[in-house]
């Protein structure tokens, strides 16, 4: 349709959302599996913004890369180098949005490889179409820097510790460590954990220098139907320790669930939460 005088050209390109059309300009929303990138990608990005763009680039706090101001006789090439390098534009729409994930235990503190699961979840279920959009977060461990409560399905790690006191050298480096001092030494300078406060963090199994503390039990905290949008909202809990073996079957019930149950309108999974209920979405989606 052609524009009025002074009406902005801005909008949506038929069948490809992860294209966002300003003023005869395209920004390019390109995913990025939990905010994962090689130097090959880096580069090739690097090319598409100095060549194709305005020598910027914007890291969304999805961890998605946004590649603004692309000129209309340079979106099919740079389009093209995306997919040299294995990106592709994407997470907008009804679908399965860009899987966010914490560094994890590949870099930090926490026992979860959390960016391991996020591309399991992304080979088999990323950008797959859907009555509306389900975003996905997960944080290694309880103090969820990445917000994964506020997600469609928010995945938060927990690691319950246990010490062997034949390892242990009585060291206290794990009192010093803990965050929410549950930990204190006995007589014996052996730690006694306090399982009121411990959060389950596994930042104690992680850093004991001798290699005395361990997961006695480690899992997920599920949670459905949170929402960042204003007013945010938390999820509801669906589930505590879930296996990491397990969570990548759950998700997929998830979003069957919702292909088969959302109603008209239900454009994330909260509604459907609301209507439906979480004790009664416990009881239909749970394995054990
Ligand atoms: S950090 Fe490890 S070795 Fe040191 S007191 Fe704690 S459990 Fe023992
Ligand atoms: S797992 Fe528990 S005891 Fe260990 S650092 Fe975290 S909160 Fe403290």
């Amino acid at each position: 349709m052609p524009l009025r005088p002074g009406q902005r050209d801005i909008g949506e390109v038929e069948g490809k959302p992860f294209l966002i059309k300003r003023n005869g300009k395209y920004g390019i929303k390109v995913r990025l599996c939990a905010g994962m990138l090689n130097s090959n990608q880096l580069e090739a990005l690097k090319e598409i913004t100095e060549n194709y763009g305005i020598k910027e680039l914007h890291l969304t706090v999805r961890q998605e890369v946004l590649i603004p101001k692309i000129k209309e006789e340079y979106l099919e090439d740079a389009l093209k180098k995306l997919e040299t390098v294995g990106l592709k534009g994407g997470s907008a729409g009804g679908r399965v949005r860009n899987i966010v994930a914490c560094a994890g235990g590949r870099y930090k503190n926490c026992v979860h490889d959390t960016v391991g699961i996020a591309k399991q979840l992304d080979e088999k279920y990323g950008e797959m179409e859907l009555p509306g959009a389900i975003k996905i977060g997960i944080s290694g461990c309880g103090y969820p820097c990445n917000r994964p409560q506020f997600e469609d399905i928010g995945l938060i790690g927990r690691a319950k510790p246990i010490v062997d006191e034949e390892k242990c050298d009585g060291c206290g480096f794990c009192v010093e460590l803990c965050l929410m001092k549950a930990v204190k030494l006995d007589e014996d300078k052996k730690p006694v954990i306090n399982r009121e406060k411990c959060k389950m963090c596994g930042r104690c199994i992680q850093n004991c220098p001798k290699f005395a503390i361990s997961p006695e039990i480690k899992g997920f905290t599920v949670t459905l139907g949170g929402k960042g949008t204003w007013p945010a909202f938390k999820g509801d809990t669906l589930a505590e320790m879930v296996k990491d073996e397990h969570i990548v079957p759950l998700i997929g019930k998830i979003i069957d669930y919702f292909k088969k149950n959302a109603q008209p309108g239900e454009g994330r999974l909260r509604p459907l939460v609301k209507r439906i209920g979480i004790e009664k979405l416990k009881e239909e989606l749970i394995i054990e």
